[in-house]
């Protein structure tokens, strides 16, 4: 396709960002351009999340209006739709229904260049081990950026669509993950986040590679400044992560280790493999490895069958663990999954009413972890103007949302700064040092 203008529309998880830049430059090298506007464009592609029913609902509508916009240029217009609903057969029904020409499902993302050769509709849900071995280049300009270790998952958690959407797990090869990241740094990326649904299972299904704990240390060893990682699932967190973590500086001290319910009987019915107890351990042990330890989670509410009780254990597991933040998410019945098939759903006002007790929970202990941070010294990575006027955002090595007085700021880059207020969801800052050498952005 000659003057390919084209406009990527992302929902849902880092690893749909990622798998949109490894899209993007898929095309650039075929001499796409990239436009601001569905107006301007002539392939509009939507990444899109089947996790929950509110994205898949998001898409559809978007799809309406994409829809509308080809018949008005009367069929001079390419949709396209990629990721984890196009992998299942209720985004192909949606995606039959909308008019999408090209659709490739999360495992077949990197045959967008073989699809647009075609002038004819090009759908491909395969899961492919090629797609590993792409190593995207890095983002121009970015201080930041994503490099996926492992595609897929091998848990069955009874809620979740993504062991269908993505398939079972496959680790990259470590010296592709290893070339990616030596390419990052040497564009002059200094945070790095490592993907995967579950990165402690990196390396399990090849004995040929590092575990997750020594992937660690060689990343680090390749002298990023800042290195990330998102998720972790409780069962795999390892003593040896933990030690992995403790010795690397570049790690900080945050972990994101979703719990999803303080209830046995609710974990149970999850199939999330561990209890309430083993959780708390893994916590307590995490604290006696990082004494400063940042921590948040994930939790669903209203699963089918969780009682007030249960509920209850939830909230009481939050006091007692007193997360610095949490992503919070009513339960969802997506069809498929087990949960979806075997249990009946609870009214809506139920988990809603739950949800806002358990923000307020969570409201509660932001505030009191926050505050614990006026006074200290941070480094702050600077991505642009905040929402806020007057403010720029970033993060902290804690991972912890920072705002700073534009005033104080010279553009995107690293600043040391003193926190001065706290409120639950942003820490306050003031900046002491201009940027770091070398780490603004012109
Ligand atoms: N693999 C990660 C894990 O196990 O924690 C994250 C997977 S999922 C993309 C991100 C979060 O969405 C989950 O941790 C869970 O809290 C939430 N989630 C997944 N399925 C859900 C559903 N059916 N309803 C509500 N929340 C859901
Ligand atoms: Fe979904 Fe569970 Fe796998 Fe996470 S671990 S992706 S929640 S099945």
């Amino acid at each position: 396709m000659n003057d390919l203008r084209v406009k990527i529309i992302t929902y849902g998880c880092q690893m749909n960002e990622y798998d949109s830049h490894l899209v993007a430059s898929e095309l650039a090298a075929r001499g796409a351009h990239f436009v601001e506007t569905v107006e301007e464009a002539n392939f509009v592609l939507v990444n899109t999340c089947a996790v929950r029913g509110k994205p898949v609902e998001k898409v559809k509508s978007l799809l309406g209006q994409l829809r509308k916009e080809k018949q008005r240029r009367g069929g001079h217009f390419v949709i396209g739709m990629m990721g984890c609903l196009a992998s299942l057969e209720e985004g192909q029904a949606i995606a039959r229904d909308f008019g999408v020409d090209v659709l490739l499902g999360a495992g077949a993302i990197h045959k967008i260049g073989e699809a647009l050769e075609k002038l004819e509709p090009f759908w491909d849900v395969g899961f492919y081990p090629e797609l590993d071995e792409v190593v995207p280049p890095p983002p121009a300009g970015a201080l930041s950026a994503y490099v996926t270790l492992i595609r897929g998952c091998d848990h069955h958690c009874t809620y979740c669509v993504v062991p269908r959407t993505r398939g079972p797990e496959v680790s990259r090869h470590p010296e592709l993950v290893l070339r990616e990241v030596e390419q990052l740094v040497a564009a002059g990326v200094v945070e790095i986040t490592l993907l995967g649904q579950n990165v402690n299972s990196y390396g399990k299904d090849d004995p040929s590679y590092p575990d997750f704990a020594d992937l660690i240390r060689q990343v680090a060893a390749l002298g990023v400044r800042r290195l990330r990682f998102v998720t972790s699932h409780p069962m795999n967190f390892s003593d040896r992560i933990i030690e992995a973590i403790a010795e690397t500086p570049a790690v900080g001290q945050y972990v994101h280790l979703p719990v999803q319910s303080g209830s046995d009987r609710i974990l149970r019915r999850m199939a999330r493999e561990y209890r309430r107890d083993y959780y708390l351990e893994r916590v307590a042990r995490l604290r006696e490895a990082l004494p400063g330890l940042v921590l948040t989670t994930d939790i669903i509410v209203g699963f089918p069958g969780e009682t007030e009780e249960d509920f209850q254990q939830t909230l009481d597991l939050y006091d007692e663990v007193g997360f610095d933040a949490a992503y919070m998410f009513a339960y969802s019945a997506r069809p498929g999954t087990p949960s979806y098939e075997r249990f009946e759903d609870l009214p809506r006002e139920v988990k809603i009413e739950r949800l806002e007790r358990l923000i307020e929970k969570q409201k509660h202990w932001s505030l009191e972890r926050n505050r614990a941070w006026i006074g200290r010294e941070v480094e702050v990575l600077v991505r642009g103007p905040a929402k806020e006027e007057h403010w720029a955002l970033g993060h902290d090595q804690s991972n912890h949302p920072v705002l700073l007085p534009v005033a104080e700021v010279a553009g995107p880059g690293l600043y040391r700064a003193r926190i001065e207020e706290a409120s639950p969801h942003m820490l306050f800052g003031k900046v002491l040092e201009p940027a770091l050498a070398g780490s603004v952005n012109p």
